[in-house]
């Protein structure tokens, strides 16, 4: 036990390794030793990956084309001995980058915040019964078990092993699976080869085994190297990269334009330093400064929305890519349905029984037929054997550790009085070939001293059919099977919406100890079917009448029978009004599927609503057909098979609390409650991020543009500039704040789930909205020039014309903020009063606008002056005035 980390675990035989380590393999570690040995080794845990210094993050906010741009307006207007504006220019970026540099530290740590508290769990031998831990509570010489699609959660020297293959890329970079195996292994075997290991975070793709934790924490291969696999950090997404594309072409535009200013004066005889100025107010206008702010913190509140309403996101960009879904692949069992299974219809030897009672509660009868028929207790005792699932039962209420497939076989054994753990007690169970998606099936095999060995084997009907030779009679005699009758018999329950699970036996030769998939390839005695149902969720059929209003169409892809499927399918109304009936449903099954070209598949991917038998492989080529016809699709899965299909889908979705680790890892968001309406609501929350993310660059851009146009024109006329660079900062840094950001909290519009999808391959803004741009653009233009003149004209002081001109900018944004509200409807239809943030927006930007005018200090550092009364009329007729252009504007497209 004293120097762990020196042994070669590799090198040792299991029984070894258990001995140094004081375990043992059938108790596993006492709570009172795992808990001092926890003491000793800390928590098995990996503190996350450092990332960027604090410092450097700060560094790259500076780090942008726009701002090179004020920097270097800073540094030369300093040259030409401007002090004052020199230094508000620097202080804007300075708040600049201290805001850009909260707010991504505020959003990463949100999204680290999610992902911590997604723990990974660990089943844990522990004083003889198997539990589920986290992680974190593991410690060296604690027992693990694991199965397909776990993460390794310490570093375990195997024990057992059964088909295990592990995907250790993120340890070795080796990208396929390797085979795992238990011999001992020579002393120079490298980290990769060493195949009777099992590293922490690497991933189960296939088996099952035990192994003995080894090493924990920072003591692990991983932690030692510490380099943690992915972390949910990237902050980019679609829309922020097409804006960073704008932003380089906006540079150049800006660098050209300001220099043919420049140019155009000095060609003119105008002083070149005025010209310069000129020029630095163009490019300080004509910057966006606060849109890459605004993009973070609405993608940030949209994050906590989405997580208020059970979505996690992993990745940032699926905030944004799920408002433009426009197909949702889903899964049944769990997602649509309520995944509480109820056997309700039994088969055996030729009678079809009934089966009372609701749910996991073993009040209930079978009815119907020979009760007392071998063939009957047979098929009973299977499904009770075959199954590892446990209903614990506390002060009244149930919990199903396991299967709710396996928990609904363990009610139905007692209410025919077969208890599933004195059965065992009676056939002790010798072996397991757990049940794989791929496979269909799970098989035990049960024997002991002067007993026969016997494996039981249960899944669904064509696997097990397709093994049977004989049929189990009810006075225990043994038939030739007519499989045929036997499907009829199946499709009459699955076409009921009932899963249906086949039950059959084999003895194998005296002696066996272990079931392996070759014993039981054919040669099976059919003992019956178990039919149960598993309604569906009652809010799920809501979403799914949700999301064709939405014009986004909802697949159903599920491993159950066709038939099921169908009726299932039918129930949620999916596949149309003619899938009332399973018999008139279109169902495309997995078999149809792989024998079907690409492009065949592509045209019924598009067509057919239901997908029944498809294994997870099958999920990738739905997910690649549908998005060679341009749809944005959203994928739900939970196996360790259903990975691939996850990362190909635009958003792959996991279950968090069904799904395995390895699909959570692979997926974009995680629904906290597996249940499909949440989809729905993750999908109206994108929306709603997407658009007021729109509504906020809507509004920000005509500023800009306006600045540009007005500082241009005047140059052009060889006019007085109107507005002077610091001004403009002013104007662009506090709107962008005190209102712009407001726009965040505006609620989602009513209709939103009306609308059809976003189209993601058009440009962020469509012809209407670059129209509105240009129209308040020029609004502020007209205004600012026009009063800026008039008042010149009457006062003759450069610093009150200036003022007015601000003012008129700052009053016509406000009012415009308004009018941003919604794209289509006016600010009175949406309720004047439901965003309280615009309305004190507005009111302190007026307030600081106040101060801007009549404080010296400010008088001092913006160059403006105290204004007239009347002034502020002039401004605010120009903010409403703008407000009517663009409502009546709405009016006209709305025809
Ligand atoms: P979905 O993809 O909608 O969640 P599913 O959960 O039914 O569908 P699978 O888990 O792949 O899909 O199951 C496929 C079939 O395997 C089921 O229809 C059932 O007949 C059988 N099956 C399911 N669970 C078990 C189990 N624990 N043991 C044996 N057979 C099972």
């Amino acid at each position: 036990m004293d120097s762990l980390n020196e042994k070669n675990w590799h090198t040792l035989e299991a029984p070894q390794a258990v001995e140094l380590l004081a375990s043992d393999p059938d108790k596993g570690l006492e709570p009172q030793e795992a808990q001092r040995r926890l003491l000793r080794f800390g928590p098995n845990a990996i503190a996350p990956r450092k990332g960027k210094t604090p410092l450097r993050r700060f560094l790259l906010q500076f780090h942008q084309p726009l701002i090179y741009i004020l920097l270097g307006a800073g540094f030369v207007t300093a040259a030409l001995g401007e002090p004052v504006d020199s230094l508000v220019i620097l202080g804007v970026v300075l708040i600049n980058a201290v805001v850009g540099y909260l707010q991504e530290a505020k959003a990463a740590g949100a999204l680290e915040a999610l992902a911590k508290s997604m723990v990974t769990e660990a089943t844990v031998l522990r004083s003889g019964t198997m539990q589920r831990l986290p992680a974190e509570a593991l410690t060296p010489g604690d027992i693990v078990l694991l199965r397909s699609g776990d993460k390794v959660p310490a570093d375990l020297r195997l024990l057992a092993a059964r088909n295990l293959q592990a995907d250790e890329s993120a340890l070795t970079g080796e990208s396929l699976p390797v085979e795992k195996d238990t011999s001992p292994l020579p002393e120079a075997t490298v980290l990769a080869d060493r195949r009777n290991m099992a590293y922490a975070s690497t991933l189960v793709t296939y088996g099952q085994a035990t192994g003995i934790v080894v090493s924990t924490g920072l003591d692990t291969e991983i932690g030692r190297i510490s380099h943690l696999v992915a972390q949910a950090d990237d902050l980019a997404t679609p829309l922020t990269r097409k804006i960073e594309a704008f932003s380089n072409f906006l540079l150049w535009a800006i660098l050209a334009l300001a220099a043919l200013t420049f140019l155009a004066g000095v060609l003119r005889g105008e002083p070149a330093a005025d010209m310069f100025m000129a020029a630095v107010a163009l490019a300080v206008g004509a910057i966006p400064e606060g849109l890459p702010a605004a993009v973070t913190v609405i993608l940030a509140i949209g994050v906590s929305r989405m997580a208020a309403r059970g979505a996690i996101i992993r990745k940032l960009p699926a905030v944004e890519t799920l408002g433009g879904a426009t197909v949702i692949c889903s899964d049944k069992t769990g997602t649509l349905t309520q995944n509480q299974m109820t056997v309700t219809a039994l088969y055996a030897g030729r009678e079809a029984y009934a089966v009372s009672g609701s749910g996991y509660d073993p009040q209930g009868r079978i009815e119907g037929g020979d009760l007392s028929s071998e063939a009957l207790s047979e098929t009973l005792l299977a499904g009770a054997l075959c199954n590892d699932t446990r209903i614990d039962e506390a002060g009244g209420e149930r919990t199903v550790v396991g299967d709710p497939t396996e928990a609904a076989l363990l009610v139905a054994a007692r209410k025919a009085g077969i208890d599933a753990s004195e059965a065992a007690l009676r056939l002790p169970r010798l072996d397991t070939l757990a049940f794989e998606s791929q496979h269909q099936y799970m098989a035990t095999l049960h024997g002991r001293e002067g007993l026969e060995p016997v494996a039981y084997v249960k899944g669904a009907v064509e696997p097990v059919l397709a093994r049977s030779a004989t049929r189990l009679l009810a006075d225990g005699a043994p038939a030739p099977l007519d499989a045929a009758a036997v499907h009829a018999q199946a499709e009459r329950m699955a076409s009921r919406g009932l899963r249906v699970l086949a039950m059959a036996r084999k003895r194998l030769p005296p002696g066996s100890a272990t079931v392996d998939h070759r014993d039981i390839s054919s040669g099976l005695e059919f003992l019956g079917l178990q039919g149960m149902i598993d309604p569906p969720r009652p809010e799920a059929l809501a979403a799914v009448s949700s999301f064709r209003a939405a014009g986004v169409r909802v697949k159903m892809i599920t491993g159950d029978h066709a038939l099921t499927a169908a009726a299932i399918g039918g129930k949620l109304g999916l596949g149309g009004r003619s899938c009332a009936t399973p018999a008139s449903c279109d169902v495309l099954t997995g078999a149809r599927m792989a024998g079907m070209p690409d492009d065949e598949l592509t045209a019924a991917a598009a067509n057919t609503d239901i997908f029944a038998r498809v294994d997870p492989d099958q999920k990738l080529r739905l997910v690649s057909a549908l998005q060679r016809r341009g749809e944005v699709v959203a994928m739900t899965g939970d196996g360790v098979n259903d990975a691939p299909a996850l990362r190909q889908a635009d958003i792959g979705v996991a279950m968090g609390r069904g799904g395995t680790e390895a699909a959570k890892e692979a997926s974009d968001m995680i629904l906290t409650d597996d249940n499909f309406a949440t989809i729905e609501a993750a999908v109206e929350e994108g929306r709603g991020v997407y658009d007021n993310l729109l509504k906020f660059i809507v509004w920000t851009l005509p500023t800009n543009l306006g600045e540009g146009l007005v500082i241009l024109v005047a140059v052009l006329l060889g006019a007085a500039l109107p507005i002077l660079p610091v001004q403009i900062l002013w104007i662009n840094m506090t709107t962008a704040v005190v209102l712009g950001l407001t726009l965040a909290f505006e609620p989602k519009e009513p209709g939103l789930m009306e609308r059809s999808p976003r189209r993601t391959d058009h440009p962020i803004l469509d012809r209407q909205l670059v129209a509105r741009i240009v129209l308040v653009g020029a609004i502020l233009l007209l205004a600012s020039f026009g009063f800026f003149q008039w008042e010149l004209a009457s006062s003759g002081s450069e610093a009150q014309a200036r003022t007015v001109a601000v003012n008129v900018f700052v009053l016509v944004e406000a009012f415009y903020l308004f009018n941003s509200r919604s794209f289509t409807r006016s600010a009175f239809e949406l309720g004047f009063w439901t965003n309280r943030w615009l309305l004190g927006g507005f009111v302190l930007m007026m307030v600081l606008q106040v101060l801007f005018t009549y404080l010296p200090f400010m008088n001092a550092m913006f160059h403006s002056a105290p204004v007239g009364g009347l002034s502020w009329i002039k401004a605010a007729f120009a903010g409403v005035a703008g407000y009517f252009a663009v409502e009546f504007e709405k009016r006209l497209r709305r025809g």
